[in-house]
């Protein structure tokens, strides 16, 4: 026997059945009941919120023989319900954008139904349709005849023609509120003989965020991975969720600026499959509501979080957690960038962790006031709020990379006219050298390469580190071997910069320094990269990748000696001095 997907098996098969749209229903009801069909219908709206079983229950009660409509019974209705009614049709437009299957479809919507009352045409994805297959369809709208209705849905109605829509009677389909939801996910769960822990249904309503196929899908899935016996945690293993705790533990490591600990957790979602974006989602949902809380003190704005979890969570100030919430949304932004987030996540975490409270620049003090009203000396205590005074080494730091900065906008300036830097003065890594990384890449090298950046920030604080600090964290580790780092760079003036001879070199240097051996880097934009691993992958299955190579650092004893020098410098206590 096959296996029917649940959404399908629940699909509403009365109007009592279906869940939300009330409006929407009562006004297709009356229609039906006071005989007044449109020839054509739009349903507009976010996917799964009902448009594709309004439309198959529209066309049941169009062509029952039953008095209440739909009865479920008569043979019109039966056939339509499990797709073999000649009357009723269901065309994917995504799937069929050409015209001559439109043209074909439309030259039979002249003849007669055959058994029931209407024809029926439900045109799903209505946007994809080809330009040519709209003209035909127009000209129908234009002067359908008698027996014929048209339903329209669409997740994307900006796109389709405006003749169209003006041709059509519109709906509009709201997400489905979460009550109706969870009381759908309910009655599927006890007629499916599912037990299942309190808290499964919140979580599903919580995940399908207003879709009910999608609480009916994640509801599916769950089911066939755990059986008749449903608990939350097998819910958040296969959709990759995090409780409530979890996240809340999580910021509670970022307020701490434990690093380490952001990473292994980090590292245990990765293995378990977590899905980055939804995560990052909850967790701005999270810190939304703690601030609305924070701002209000009223409990009934709580609904991701509760007042004894919000105890749990460590004290942070309004002005933080919006900081936090802007670092967040710019990883979401990058996400979509990137086939895995994972990067882009850590970096949010380690930025979140180095975000400074802009109240915490100011010094607030209580200064008295003396003034004289009405020959009366009248003293009060003013509140002065002051800016706090910078440290110098601070201040220089701050200039330095202010600098960094002010070199990009030249760089790229002077790029794009006439390049006053002769191309010898940079280092491109050619694709022999990136060859021979990739040949010689480990996974431990790259999770030792990462647990570096999760240190690096760090080095923002001293003046002799913050710029290349900087450049570095600018790159992602991608690759890496023994005395070997790839770094990506998403941003092409960054990657200009740090190819610089004079700088590459720099980086090299503190990279010796915080390594304690000798490190070559070799910066690349993401493109090449994927280019890169596409070649590698080519050679790899013909047998014919280079044989690994060392490589070969200038051992004299000066520059030896500047290594050291500057590492001391730059690492001061961090650095131990391997004797050999
Ligand atoms: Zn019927």
């Amino acid at each position: 026997m096959s296996y029917k997907a649940l959404y399908r098996t629940y699909r509403p098969q009365t109007f009592e059945e279906m869940a939300g749209q009330k409006h929407i229903l009562r006004t297709l009801q009356n229609a039906v009941r006071e005989n007044k069909i449109a020839h054509a219908y739009l349903f507009t709206g976010p996917r799964g919120t009902g448009k594709t079983s309004m439309a198959k229950l529209l066309a049941k009660t169009l062509n029952c023989e039953g008095d209440n409509k739909p009865c479920n019974e008569c043979e019109n209705c039966k056939e339509i319900m499990d797709g073999s009614h000649p009357d009723v049709v269901e065309i994917d437009a995504a799937s069929n954008n050409g015209v001559d299957e439109v043209r074909n479809l439309i030259d039979k919507v002249k003849y007669s139904p055959i058994l029931g009352k209407y024809k029926v045409y439900i045109i799903d994805e209505v946007h994809m349709m080809s330009t040519g297959a709209f003209n035909a369809l127009l000209k129908t709208l234009e002067e359908p005849p008698e027996h014929v209705v048209f339903i329209l849905a669409t997740t994307e109605p900006h796109k389709v023609l405006p003749t169209i829509v003006s041709r059509c009677q519109r709906f509009d389909f709201g997400r489905i509120s979460l009550n109706d939801i969870k009381e759908r996910v309910k009655v599927v769960l006890e007629k499916e003989n599912v037990s299942y822990e309190d808290g499964v249904i919140d979580l599903i309503g919580e995940l399908c965020d207003g879709g009910m196929r999608d609480a009916l899908s994640i509801l599916d899935q769950a089911i066939a991975y755990a059986g008749n016996d449903l608990k939350c945690s097998h819910i958040r293993e296969i959709y990759g969720v995090t409780s409530l705790k979890e996240k809340i533990e999580l910021l509670n490591y970022v307020s701490e600026g434990n690093e380490e600990k952001i990473m292994e957790k980090i590292a245990s979602y990765d293995d378990k499959g977590v899905d980055l974006t939804r995560l990052t989602i909850g967790l701005i949902d999270l810190l939304k509501e703690v601030i609305v809380y924070k701002n209000s003190r009223n409990a009934s704005v709580l609904k991701v979080i509760n007042t004894s979890s919000i105890n749990e969570f460590k004290e942070q100030s309004v002005n933080k957690m919006f900081e936090w919430i802007n670092v967040l949304v710019e990883a979401l932004a990058n996400y979509k960038k990137v086939n895995a987030p994972k990067s882009f996540f850590e970096l949010a975490c380690l930025k979140m962790v180095n975000c400074k409270d802009r109240r915490e620049m100011y010094v607030v003090r209580e200064e008295p006031r003396v003034e004289v009203i009405e020959n009366k000396k009248v003293e009060e205590k003013v509140i002065v709020k002051e800016e706090k005074p910078v440290l110098h080494e601070e201040k220089k730091v701050v200039e330095e990379v202010k600098e960094v900065v002010r070199e990009e906008t030249r760089v790229d300036v002077s790029h794009e006219t006439v390049s006053p830097i002769s191309s010898e003065e940079r280092y491109i890594p050619t694709e022999e050298e990136l060859l021979n990384v990739l040949v010689q890449a480990t996974k431990e090298d790259l999770v030792a390469a990462k647990q570096k950046w999760v240190i690096l920030p760090k080095y923002m604080n001293s003046m002799a580190t913050a710029k290349v600090t900087a450049l570095l964290l600018q790159g992602l580790p991608v690759a890496a071997a023994k005395n070997m780092l790839v770094l990506v760079y998403e941003n092409e003036t960054y990657l200009n910069r740090v190819n610089f001879v004079n700088i590459h070199h720099e980086m090299n240097n503190f990279l010796k320094a915080l390594y304690n051996e000798n490190m070559m880097c070799y910066c690349v934009t993401r493109e090449d990269f994927i280019k890169l691993k596409d070649t590698y992958m080519d050679l790899r299955s013909r047998k014919a990748l280079p044989s690994p190579k060392a490589i070969k650092f200038e051992e004299e004893v000066e520059d030896k000696d500047e290594g050291l020098e500057f590492g001391k410098k730059v690492f001061g206590d961090f650095l131990q001095v391997k004797e050999e």
